[in-house]
């Protein structure tokens, strides 16, 4: 007889609170649905699952145990209202960083045609949702991994080919001094979810061993590539840009300090995540 949905997410969900997975139940049902090719919430109607199923099914459900990313399994991250493609060797983006998309398109609003950069793209879900969500926004994509970039050269074809402004992708380093010249003083927005774990923190392994180290580390206090990103905002933005930068929850005090030394910047603020750590910092070119 073959198992029914019900039974098989039943075994799951158990074994998935053993390895320490925070939401045995959803990921259990996200799995099974993907496996199936259906909306998660369409698994209880369904009755029995064929036996290629219910074995495609038990590899998923071993790899999630051994902590690979769900959205590595599903090859599927949700951010804001898209649904991006990721996969080893991309960052998978954080509800968090939602939140500081959130904050660009309030800044974008009512401006026509505003020129975005977001650097160190990763699955683009920054830039693909700021061109998604404010049509007529200029937005380049800078990405300096190469395993990363094929992702974001993928989600920006997608995306364009589902009817979005097209983003611009660049493979380039936000710390190179020769970054995007052409767009010197004219961009209106600078945002980034840099890496910035400082080096030797711990992580979780899920993250340690399937999110790549050029989206993670930072240098010894986290902030080494955020040093080069403000010398390269500075001299993009135009004035009274503005900028805003992800950082972790340690850094609520420190990356503002830091913004605040440099002449170029104004209004500089920070801003908690929907926990109520303090997450981005934000602030506004002067001139
Ligand atoms: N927030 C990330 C994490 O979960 C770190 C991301 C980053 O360095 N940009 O580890």
């Amino acid at each position: 007889m073959p198992a029914t949905c019900r039974a098989l997410l039943t075994a799951a969900v158990p074994r998935l609170s053993a390895a320490g997975i925070e939401s045995p139940r959803v990921d259990a049902e996200l799995l099974l649905a993907h496996v199936l090719g259906v909306p998660r919430a369409r698994l209880l109607t369904l009755d029995g699952v064929d036996d290629d199923v219910a074995a495609r099914f038990e590899e998923l459900l071993t790899q999630r145990a051994d902590r690979v990313p769900l959205q590595h399994l599903t090859g599927r991250a949700p951010f804001r209202h898209l649904e991006l493609a990721v996969g080893p060797g991309v960052f998978v983006p954080r509800p968090e960083t939602e939140q500081l998309v959130g904050w660009a398109l309030e800044q974008l609003r009512g401006t026509v045609a505003p020129v975005v950069v977001d650097l160190g793209s990763g699955s683009g879900a920054i830039a693909l949702s700021i061109a998604s969500e404010h049509p007529g926004a200029r937005v380049t994509a800078v990405e300096r991994d190469p395993g990363a970039i094929e992702w974001t050269r993928h989600n920006a074809a997608a995306r364009a080919a589902a009817g979005d402004a097209r983003v611009e992708v660049l493979a380039g380093d936000m710390t190179d001094p020769g970054l995007l010249r052409e767009l010197d003083g004219d961009v209106d927005l600078v945002v980034s979810n840099p890496p910035y774990v400082p080096d030797g923190a711990r992580v979780p392994r899920e993250v340690a061993d399937h999110d790549p180290p050029l989206a993670l580390w930072g240098g010894p206090d986290g902030l080494d590539v955020v040093r080069g990103l403000l010398v390269t905002a500075a001299r993009l933005l135009r004035p009274g840009g503005v900028l805003g930068i992800e950082h972790a929850d340690q850094q609520g005090r420190t990356l503002p300090a830091l913004v605040r030394t440099r002449r170029e910047f104004a209004d500089v603020d920070d801003h908690p995540d929907l926990a109520g750590r303090p997450r981005f910092t934000t602030a506004r070119r002067t001139g």
